[in-house]
């Protein structure tokens, strides 16, 4: 390598290098915010983890708390309508018959329950309940529900002999025995004394089969993940199922004193705080990964482009180089001739094969930058014709001898075994295929003057190899030295002009044949490239758009 062509090629190699770390750069510098974010993300989410578990069983726990204010709403809104007795009806002359009448249209209105109750805390005071069978005021009996109507009673009664005075009092429970539990409401007479009490004992059926299952229904019905179960004190089971894992919430209902527990049937807070986390986890994860690819691909693209446009200067100072030089020996000679400073025949022979030959080399580097042009514009049209193959390639091979003797090279052509059905070809095309290999197994030969070309058949299709024991290339580069404008850029290449269109013009060509070129090389040792044509004509392969990578 002379040093004039080693500056020329380390500039752009150096303007290479810094653009690529450029590119590098602009990618560390999206990456380590990414990455801060992703980690600070990471930090957040697991705080999140932690407050989202609270909030998952205080949002269960909200469910509970509804239901349970359901049930009390429910008592308090019958027991205002159900208990609303006129204070009137203790100062009437047959306060049973007023009580009797009050109490049989609470009873049709308010089934809930079991039985209404009146006390008059007068000068006789006495506790009554209502005989819904007999449709009339009975004395309380002894027994158990007359003790906790008693115990409702008793502390109002109290209250009423300590001769203060009332305001309007609500309807209140009684939980005092939780067996019977009571809602009653104190009546208030005109000069606000309390005169008596009304109420009822609650029916616990009532409670369990129509409001408690209402109550659940109308919070819980429509979220078929959760299930609530709720237990009476001695751990009966009232509602729901039997549950072996462990509830997400509970709470004690006033009203009826069960035990109201609530899971959802998916996941415990736990599972679902982490299932959560995983998720958007993944999902900025995912969304970071799309953020590199875009950036990664964008930065791929500039670089490419920064590539492209490096080869294209390449290319234009490469071309006027290859054109400078068989113009320049085509006018020295031109000029020798013209001056008539050969006279011996043999001499003027060997000029004018020289400007043939040079003027040969021109046409082939103007035909390959016309059809890479054609190719690239997508108006390369080829004229198939069935030929016979070994004629193409002796009639492309005619056009090199002159050029091969000049420069000492030595050519053989191995012929098929036998003779090969016809192939339909465009002469022309594959001829400038099989042109273009053998130029660079000149131009590549690195003093190794022997190319052996040879055509033949495998399975069904036609071969033609080009073989030299040149420079050879390396396996990485193989892959890429079809890439338009591609020039390897190591070794003894540097030393060799070129366009870099020659292999993506042949590839081309051999496409559109259906066929297909592969490569066999070694460093310092020589290279093949073999031409593989169909015998029966089929669809061609639809050339790839030549492509350059980076
Ligand atoms: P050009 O020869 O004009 O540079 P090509 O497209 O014909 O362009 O070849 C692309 C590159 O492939 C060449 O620059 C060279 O590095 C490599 N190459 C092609 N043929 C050979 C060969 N026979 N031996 C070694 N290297 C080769």
């Amino acid at each position: 390598m002379n040093r004039a062509s080693s500056r020329r090629d380390g500039l752009p190699l150096r303007r290479a290098r810094a653009q690529r770390r450029g590119l590098l750069l602009a990618f560390a510098g999206a990456l380590v915010p990414l990455l801060i974010l992703l980690g600070l993300q990471y930090r957040w989410l697991s705080e999140l983890e932690k407050s989202s578990r609270v909030a998952r069983e205080s949002s269960l726990g909200a469910y509970l708390s509804s239901i349970s204010k359901d049930i009390s709403y429910f008592y308090w809104k019958e027991g205002q309508s159900a208990l609303a007795l006129p204070s009137q009806a203790f100062a009437a002359e047959d306060p049973a018959a007023k009580f009797c009448r009050f109490f049989s249209r609470a009873e049709r209105r308010f089934s809930g329950a079991r039985p209404f109750f009146v006390a008059s805390f007068g000068d006789d005071p006495k506790v009554s309940v209502h005989d819904s069978v007999a449709g009339k005021m009975v004395p309380a009996e002894e027994g158990p529900e007359t003790d906790a109507i008693l115990a409702a009673v008793i502390p109002w009664h109290l209250r009423s002999q300590s001769g203060r005075t009332f305001e309007e009092v609500d309807v209140e429970l009684n939980d005092s025995d939780p067996r019977f539990r009571t809602m009653v409401k104190p009546v208030i007479d005109e000069e606000s004394h309390l005169v008596g009490l009304v109420g009822f004992v609650l029916d616990q059926d009532y409670l369990k089969n129509k409001v408690l299952p209402k109550a659940v229904d109308e919070i819980v019905g429509e979220l078929p993940d959760l299930v609530v179960t709720v237990w009476d004190r001695n751990g009966e089971l009232i509602l729901g199922e039997e549950q072996t894992s462990k509830p997400a919430r509970s709470l004690y209902d006033s009203v009826s004193g069960w035990k109201l527990t609530i899971h959802s049937r998916s996941a415990t807070p736990e599972q679902w705080a982490r299932a959560n986390f995983l998720f958007n986890l993944t999902l900025s994860a995912v969304l970071a990964l799309v953020l590199l690819a875009a950036i990664a691909f964008a930065l791929r693209t500039a670089s490419r482009e920064l590539h492209l446009s490096e080869m294209k200067n390449d290319f234009v100072s490469n071309v006027s180089h290859e054109l400078r030089t068989p113009l320049s020996s085509i006018r020295v000679f031109g000029e020798f001739m013209r001056l008539d400073r050969v006279s011996d025949p043999a001499k003027v022979r060997e000029y004018g094969e020289y400007i043939e030959t040079e003027s040969r080399r021109l046409t082939q580097l103007i035909d390959n930058i016309l059809d890479f042009s054609r190719i690239e514009s997508g108006g390369k049209v080829y004229h198939f014709e069935e030929c016979d193959l070994v004629e193409v390639v002796t009639e492309a091979l005619k056009t090199f001898e002159i050029r091969l003797r000049q420069k000492g090279f030595r050519l053989y052509f191995d012929g098929p075994e036998e003779e090969l059905p016809p192939v339909a070809v465009d002469p022309g095309a594959l001829a400038q295929a099989i042109c273009n290999l053998i130029d660079n197994a000149v131009k590549y030969s690195n003093g190794a003057r022997e190319i052996q070309v040879a055509v033949g058949r495998t399975d069904g299709h036609a071969e033609i190899a080009v073989t030299d024991h040149g420079i050879g290339i390396s396996r990485d580069q193989q892959k890429r030295i079809f890439d338009r404008f591609h020039r390897v850029s190591t070794g003894l290449v540097h030393d060799v002009k070129g366009a870099g269109l020659g292999l993506s013009i042949v590839q081309h060509i051999v496409q559109a044949h259906g066929g297909k070129i592969s490569v066999r090389s070694e460093l310092g040792r020589g290279s093949t490239f073999t031409v593989h044509l169909p015998f029966t004509p089929s669809a061609p392969v639809e050339p790839s758009a030549p492509e350059e990578k980076s």
